[in-house]
């Protein structure tokens, strides 16, 4: 049983991060193409000597289906395996819970359903007409991934810096991180806390859950067999006098137990409380996917950007290689250009009105097509000067971090007022502007 949850919890990580740009040229990018790539082709090959095709075409509506519209089918099924584990392992592990245990469980216990709801249930900021104004109003543009006048033909709205449309929400949200099927909803602007404690509270639950299950087995099996121990180079066993060695001089010293003896007593525990004893092992198998699911959201808060950002910075890092990005100094009296495709927003021109984040692009990113730079004249493109080579991401500023303690309170607190208007540019930088890791 081990194996199997711990050969899902290996491909379910696999098929989702497997393409992420931190996991390149790894094994696990290989896996992810083996299973993602490789394996479907061969299906669709044998079934197209076979059926013709039929039960392909089935599967892949079916497929795309799963894949690419929104149903709740992950969050049934994990929901049925919270409810299913918490009612095996809760009932048989009570009575002998403390009662600081029992609030504890409780309390881990009740958290991920609340964030889970909250995260599922709550907007993730869609981009309408009417929240247009106040999406553009919270990030300025940082000319690199994210352009003014660039505009969603689905939405046929403008596209505010770091929104993306999610093709199976078909709607436009507001700093997207990306689509959640385990909450059935965008991450975004608006639940990306709810989404953060969700992943805090499960894995809490996971790990205390796991933890204090194996050890009330333990602390059965140490009543029956009170030599043995959790650790198994702490457990001993008693030589008897039915021993081969009774009557020797070892008779009465401990001796450490073997191995084999030392897991047929946690068998014996795992058999006289099965339902404790398979959960506590699941909360400690999936224990470590989840908090590095956490650890890599909270690299991204790092870091300052979404999943999404990630996978473009990643681009302009290929073609940055390949000598084909150029940057120059940013003219913000020159922003007027690009006003007149954006004053529809309503109201405020939200490019001449600035934002509430604290500072604003310095630089202008482009792709050139052939290697060589555009003209120093040229006036369709925003910035001044001449054109700069850049080679890698170290030379260019990630305008959306703020360090990791500014970037968590613009995820949990809403609309977060960085109160340092006013200040000329050099001053109002807490610190300096960290740069996005090289990967
Ligand atoms: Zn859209
Ligand atoms: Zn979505």
């Amino acid at each position: 049983m081990a194996s199997i949850v711990l050969a899902i919890s290996l491909m379910t990580f696999i098929i989702f991060f497997g393409r992420l740009p931190i996991f390149r040229r790894t094994p696990i990018a290989w896996l992810y193409s083996f299973f993602v790539v490789h394996v479907p082709n061969a299906v669709l090959a044998i079934d197209r000597r076979l059926t013709g095709g039929r039960c392909t075409s089935s599967l892949q509506r079916f497929g795309s289906f799963m894949m690419n519209d929104k149903h709740p089918t992950v969050v049934i099924f994990f929901l049925v395996l919270l409810v299913g584990s918490e009612y095996m392992a809760v009932p048989s592990a009570w009575p002998f819970l403390t009662g600081f245990q029992r609030v504890c469980v409780v309390v881990f216990c009740t958290l991920p359903y609340l964030f889970l709801y909250l995260a599922a249930y709550s907007d993730p900021g869609t981009v309408s007409m009417g929240s247009l104004k106040y999406h553009l109003s919270l990030y300025p543009y940082d000319y690199a991934l994210f352009q003014p006048g660039a505009r969603c033909y689905t939405c046929n709205l403008l596209k505010p810096p770091r929104s993306k449309h999610c093709p199976i929400c078909k709607r436009c949200i507001g700093r997207l991180d990306h689509h959640c099927i385990f909450i059935n909803n965008c991450v975004g602007v608006g639940n990306h806390h709810w989404f953060l404690l969700l992943l805090l509270s499960t894995a809490f639950l996971a790990s205390y859950g796991g933890w204090t299950g194996i050890n009330i087995l333990g602390d059965r099996v140490i009543e029956r067999f009170p030599t043995w121990s959790l650790w198994p180079w702490r457990a001993y066993e008693a030589v008897g006098a039915n021993s081969a060695l009774a009557g020797t001089a070892l008779a009465n010293s401990p001796r450490k137990m073997p191995f084999d003896m030392w897991l047929m007593y946690l068998s014996w525990g795992m058999k006289n409380f099965i339902h404790l004893g398979s959960v506590s092992l699941l909360g400690m198998l999936i224990s470590p996917l989840v908090w590095g699911l956490l650890a890599y959201n909270l690299w991204n808060v790092w870091t300052g950007q979404t999943t999404n950002e990630s996978l473009k910075w990643s681009d302009w890092k290929y073609d940055m290689d390949d000598g084909l990005v150029y940057k120059r100094r940013m003219s913000h009296e020159r922003r007027t250009n690009v006003v007149a495709a954006t004053t529809e927003a309503g109201g405020a021109n939200p490019l001449t009105s600035s934002t509430r984040w604290p500072v604003e692009a310095e630089h202008v990113l482009v792709r050139s097509e052939d290697g060589n730079p555009p003209a120093a004249n040229n006036n369709d493109l925003p910035g001044v000067g001449e054109w700069e080579r850049v080679w890698t991401l170290r030379d260019v500023e990630n305008l959306y971090d703020l360090g990791f303690w500014n970037n968590l309170k613009d995820i949990f607190i809403p609309n977060y007022q960085f109160n340092t208007r006013g200040l000329p540019a050099a001053e109002r930088r807490g610190r300096p502007r960290k740069r996005v890791p090289r990967k």
